[in-house]
């Protein structure tokens, strides 16, 4: 049996970068940056005005109120018409760039228009509401690093860069193909002994989430043929993914058929509950895993073991869920020998502090336990479980905490 440290060591050991693409800019939302970034101009390329007012020379503004003449007005979008001069002022709008002479923004508020004259009543200090060229941004500045995911902000800032598209690592493919003679989509009626395939539909999540493409593969029976068949169909992506078959019962045929079809796959016990069974290797040369079937299983394997490869393949530097500290609310009792995941719910009590509590029944076929988690408590193998008040680390898998957690997730 493999610790799940060995197991996602190996499964990571080859995982190579996914080739570089360029995309525009209206495309880049999620998508992992390959190249950094460093900004080819100042931003704000010029001084300009913060506010909508005018532009004075602060020297003439120390006694209050103070009549100067206005000699300009500067709309956003326009240039000045000449510089301003002592017991002058320029008209200005916020984003337009500073007149000559000018040291100092009045706003609007603060001053009184009659014909060309401007009565200013507030005081005002040199570099008062002017924005400096490059006080954002700084010619050649690093502005983003590879492997950070691009949100809103980040895209926002490369527009402003003028950049109209950006360098971003290939979306791994990701074909998933669920397994079991009693599994069928959603939408069809369900004969007897039969449920339908919640894997499939999880899994797409899953991948979306780690920021790759779902193909759905569709539903492959327990038999050799239609699995042999069914595999074959998934030749092509970047990664494949299976679910169920891999364990001990009598129909569980993918080792079987995967061997034939002269696939590399190593069939392992990771010391992990749930998710004991996970097949790992390669079908024509692709990577693949073997997920258990148990719909909880599934899931918990592919975020510790597909999860990680995923997001090294887009070249993100921090691959895992973040850890974070937690203060446990009831008792756990465990078994020494395997490592334990338990859904978790986490709250933040009014002293701050997160505190976790078991989501219900701790069973690998119940999703609903699932639905509820914002992570996994993590206990150790050789733990015996943890008492109430006691600090405990759990791993996060609420999507919203993933982005800008601390750069090292792994399970320690
Ligand atoms: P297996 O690993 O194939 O033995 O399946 C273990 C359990 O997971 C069984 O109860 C299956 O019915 C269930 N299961 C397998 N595949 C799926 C699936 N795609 N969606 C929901 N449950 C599944
Ligand atoms: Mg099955």
């Amino acid at each position: 049996m493999l610790t799940m440290e060995e197991a996602l060591e190996r499964v990571l050991e080859g995982t190579e970068l996914a080739p570089e693409e360029e995309v525009s800019l209206s495309k880049a939302h999620t998508r992992i940056l390959a190249r950094a970034v460093d900004s080819p101009r100042a931003i704000p390329p010029w001084d300009n005005s913060a506010m909508d007012g005018f532009a004075v020379r602060a020297a003439d503004t120390q006694q209050v109120p103070v009549t100067l003449r206005v000699v300009d007005t500067i709309p956003a979008g326009g240039v000045p018409s000449c510089d301003v001069g002592p017991g002058e002022a320029a008209r200005i709008m916020t984003g337009a760039p500073m007149p000559g002479g000018a040291d100092a923004i009045v706003m609007v508020e603060d001053t009184h228009s009659v014909g060309d004259e401007v009565e200013v009543r507030a005081s005002t200090k040199r570099a008062q509401h002017i924005r400096r060229a490059g006080e954002d941004v700084q010619p050649g500045a690093r502005v983003l690093e590879p492997g950070c995911g691009l949100t809103p902000a980040r895209v926002g800032i490369l527009a402003s860069l003028g950049l109209a598209s950006v360098w971003v690592r290939r979306q791994p493919t990701v074909a998933i193909l669920s397994t079991g003679d009693e599994v069928v989509p959603p939408g069809q009626p369900l004969g007897p002994g039969q449920i339908y395939s919640s894997n499939t539909h999880a899994l797409m999540g899953l991948v979306w989430a780690a920021g790759a493409i779902p193909i759905d593969c569709g539903i492959a029976p327990d038999e050799p043929t239609g699995l042999a068949e069914a595999f074959r169909r998934c030749v092509g992506a970047d990664v494949i993914v299976s679910t169920g078959g891999v364990s001990v019962g009598d129909f569980d045929y993918v080792k079987e058929v995967l061997e034939k079809e002269g696939a590399a796959l190593d069939f392992w016990k990771v010391r992990m509950k749930p998710g004991k069974p996970l097949a790992y290797g390669r079908i024509a040369e692709t990577p693949a895993f073997g997920l258990p079937g148990n719909p909880v299983s599934c899931m918990v394997n592919f975020l510790q073991f597909v999860r990680p490869v995923l997001r090294t393949m887009l070249g993100s530097p921090t691959p895992h869920l973040p850890v974070v500290d937690a203060v446990m609310d009831e008792d756990v009792r465990k078994k020494p020998g395997r490592a334990w995941l338990e859904r978790v719910c986490l709250k933040r009590s009014d002293d701050g502090e997160l505190h976790a509590f078991r989501t219900g029944s701790q069973s690998s076929g119940v999703l609903s336990s699932m639905v509820r988690a914002d992570g996994f408590l993590l206990l150790p193998i050789d733990s015996e479980g943890c008492a109430l008040g006691e600090k405990v680390r759990v791993q996060v898998i609420d999507w919203a905490f993933l982005e800008g957690a601390s750069p090292d997730f792994r399970w320690k």
